[in-house]
């Protein structure tokens, strides 16, 4: 899943939540493992890719 990448600044990046579409403001340097969780749903994503820029969900396993 590709994230829809907007460059608002050098310094912080808004990518669209992978779960819920809602945006999220991630703060470079961007480094691939790193996980966020968005605010709207909690689900966590992980960057798996820096070209392009790809996030994907952390699927609980239970
Ligand atoms: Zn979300």
């Amino acid at each position: 899943m590709i994230a829809d990448i907007q460059k608002n600044s050098t310094s912080a990046i808004i990518i669209a939540c992978p779960m819920c579409n809602s945006s999220m403001v991630i703060q470079n340097p961007i480094k691939v493992g790193t996980i966020y969780e968005c605010q709207k749903c909690a689900s966590e994503s992980e960057v798996v890719d820096l070209d392009p820029l790809t996030i994907t969900p952390i699927e609980e396993e239970k």
